[in-house]
């Protein structure tokens, strides 16, 4: 049973020293009982003392990770029901299907697209993580061709698919060292999946037919020694998945309840025929709590999509993207160049930035560190003023890059310009456009 706060405090040093951030050690072990905190945030707990609180400290739900090196996945560790209360953790993976009853080029294509689709946005590369290799035709040889197949032709996390322990066997055989996850464990072969999983230190999916029954295969995995488990409700219609998604996680946060504190897995692809239906479904899940999320094949039309939702439904609300100060080269500029300024808001940075690609008349662009604020808020906010955007021009050294000494301001910061002429002595201030799309026809105006 997990400690209350109270019976956690007890145990705590109480100083009330403040080094974890917290202002009491009382307040700390609300904290830890809650699930919010980690317990080595505290650095006078006794190795005594951390043993006993490993549970209460251990987060609600589980972290699992799939795969390694660089592409491995880590699912799981979240401990909010809502992105407003705290960030969520850890980012569900996308998965592409491919069976062992598909034919090669079929398989290749699926495995193409998996690689190929790849987006950069804001600085990070968004592309899909895992692909789900299934079993339909039984045939142990068969599937181990496919798994080595994908793993030459990929270098993403793996889903093993099959009830079979043998077939499981033969797939972990050309692929252990990837540590795939395993899918899946149920009531029919528990003991055998349960051996595969520790002998390859693998994580195992528990597939049941509704969450009392899951609860207990995954109390029973527990017991044979696997820790590592993901969740499958059995659920496939999209109300029951959607409900027992939210139970899944309430139940691990509300209720501390260990038998369902795990990620989960969820299959959009066997809801429905519809490739932009599962799509839909797929992004529900993104919002509402799958772990990782198994898709009939990508698409970049509906891919792209998802992986912008998932980005922004896991960015931490608290601590806007932010790029760093400094000034950019966009096109290889001159010292006739435009020299335009702005917010270190990434998304504004990348919105002018890739404005002032598509005129195609090389720039300076220079970034103001406004905290990650947009133009407006950090202009509302007085970190987007003439007092504070002039010293960084004068200090970046863009006077020296330049003949022309002309600075374009964002429209939206037009009010700075006077403020800008009294400060920056020798500079001429032009009012740029308000909205990031006016710039191409700005800049093709433009005249040292
Ligand atoms: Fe108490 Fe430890 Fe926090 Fe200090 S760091 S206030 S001792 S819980």
């Amino acid at each position: 049973m997990p400690l209350t706060g109270i019976e956690i405090f007890k145990l705590l040093p109480k100083t009330n020293c403040k080094e974890c951030g917290d202002p009491t050690c009382l307040a700390f072990a609300m904290k830890l009982a809650a699930g919010k905190a980690e317990l080595t945030l505290c650095p006078y707990v006794s190795d005594e003392v951390k043993a006993r609180l490993s549970e209460a400290a251990a987060p609600p739900i589980r972290v699992v990770t799939i795969g390694v090196g660089d592409r491995a996945l880590k699912i799981g560790g979240e401990t909010v029901m809502f992105r407003h209360e705290k960030r969520f953790e850890n980012p569900p993976g996308f998965a592409i299907l491919v069976s062992d009853t598909m034919d090669e080029a079929e398989v290749d294509g699926r495995l193409q697209r998996f690689k190929q689709l790849e987006y950069e946005r804001v600085g990070l590369t968004l592309r899909p993580e895992l692909v789900a290799v299934k079993s339909e035709s039984g045939d142990a040889s068969k599937f181990a061709a496919l798994v080595s197949r994908v793993q030459q032709n990929s270098d993403g996390g793996i889903i093993l698919m099959s009830d079979s322990p043998d077939v499981l066997a033969a797939g972990l055989k050309a692929c252990a060292d990837r540590k795939p996850l395993i899918y899946a464990a149920t009531e029919d072969n528990l003991g055998p999946v349960a051996d595969l999983a520790k002998e390859h230190s693998c994580p195992v999916a528990a597939k049941a037919s509704g969450l009392e029954e899951l609860s207990q295969l995954t109390a029973k995995l527990t017991e044979a020694g696997v820790n590592d488990i993901v969740l499958d409700s059995g659920s496939r219609s999209v109300r029951q998945a959607f409900d027992d998604q939210v139970i899944i996680r309430s139940s691990a946060l509300a209720k501390k309840f260990r038998p369902l504190g795990f990620p989960t897995i969820v299959f959009p692809c066997e809801m429905t025929d519809d490739p932009m239906k599962e799509a839909v479904i797929a992004s529900m899940f993104v919002a509402k709590y799958g772990g990782v999320i198994v898709l009939s094949d990508f698409q970049g039309h509906s891919l792209f999509p998802l992986l912008v939702e998932r980005l922004n439904i896991y960015t931490d609300p608290q601590r806007p993207l932010a790029t760093t100060e400094g000034i950019y080269e966009i096109g290889s500029p001159d010292e006739s160049s435009p020299v335009l300024v702005t917010s270190n808001f990434s998304l504004t940075y990348f919105i002018v930035s890739g404005e002032i690609e598509n005129s195609k008349v090389p720039s300076y662009l220079l970034v103001k560190d406004t905290e990650g604020l947009s133009v407006m808020t950090a202009w509302a906010a007085g970190k987007f003023v003439a007092d504070a955007i002039a010293p960084f021009v004068k200090k970046c050294g863009i006077g020296d890059k330049v003949k022309h000494h002309k600075l374009v301001i964002p429209g939206y910061a037009a009010a700075e310009s006077g403020g800008l002429e009294e400060e920056l002595s020798g500079w001429e201030i032009l009012v740029g456009p308000r909205e990031g799309s006016h710039i191409p026809a700005y800049l093709k105006r433009w005249k040292p």
